[in-house]
């Protein structure tokens, strides 16, 4: 793949060998790609394809800066999350881990099943202008398969977290086969103990950047220790995606 990449570019196809260095598509979809720095960068993702639009022209985008969210008395999470088999892919943009039993989240709007959790550096979501080192978003999608809820728990730097050990060992390249990770895993060992969070109307915060998603952004951090944040960013430097406006949007803060 890289090989024919090289070729291509030296019979001029520079744009094309450009996407591949910047870690666009493993697929080879050279319209759909997008990628966190140079020409398809997140201040091009709205013009990079049709279905992209949201991303250039939504009014309700993700991450946010959560600064004077508004105190609210909000209904308890319910993490529906039991050790069990799962495989890590690498889209070419992160790690993303995909359970193959269903896992669910019980909010009061409804239940939603875990279709996976993938990982950003530094956190996209910002807390008074300050970013986590490490984020970790577990999307959840309706019967229909729309993602309609993100949970986003933040890593602080110190004690390794024994689930990432698990998992940024076991990391396929990108656009290879999921690979299936060793016995269970624990996800609920990637929750925080506090289940207080932040609640708004938002986003995906890749393309197609679609919206109608509800975000919980859980107020305790985790840990990350300097070396499992080391090797995720061996492969993923710097994948978050600017802070959006707010566009009169309203951040409740649960206690
Ligand atoms: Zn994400």
């Amino acid at each position: 793949m890289t090989h024919k990449l090289r070729v291509a570019a030296f019979a001029g196809a520079i744009a094309m060998a450009s996407a591949s260095a910047t870690g666009a598509e493993p697929s080879g979809h050279d319209a759909h790609a997008w990628s966190y720095e140079g020409t398809t960068d997140p201040s091009h993702w709205g013009e990079l394809a049709p279905d992209f639009f949201q991303c250039g022209t939504g009014k309700r985008q993700s991450p946010l800066d959560i600064d004077g969210a508004t105190p609210a008395h909000l209904a308890a999470l319910t993490f529906r999350y039991r050790p069990t088999r799962a495989k890590v892919a690498n889209t070419g943009h992160t790690i993303e881990v995909r359970p193959t039993s269903d896992e669910t989240l019980v909010t009061s709007a409804g239940s939603y099943r875990l279709a996976q959790f993938h990982f950003h550096t530094p956190s996209e979501t910002r807390f008074h202008g300050k970013a986590y080192p490490l984020s970790a978003h577990f999307v959840h999608q309706d019967n229909q398969g729309r993602v309609v809820a993100v949970v986003a728990v933040m890593f602080r730097m110190g004690k390794p977290n024994p689930q990432l050990a698990t998992l940024f060992r076991t990391l396929p390249r990108p656009g290879a086969q999921p690979v299936p990770i060793p016995g269970r895993l624990n996800i609920a060992g990637l929750l925080p103990t506090s289940q207080n969070y932040y609640t708004f109307p938002g986003s995906l915060t890749t393309p197609p950047c679609t919206e109608d998603v509800q975000w919980y952004v859980m107020k305790q951090p985790l840990t990350v220790s300097p070396q499992q944040l080391a090797a995720f960013r061996t492969r993923y430097p710097m994948n978050a995606r600017p802070v959006q406006p707010l566009d009169g949007r309203e951040v409740l803060s649960g206690d």
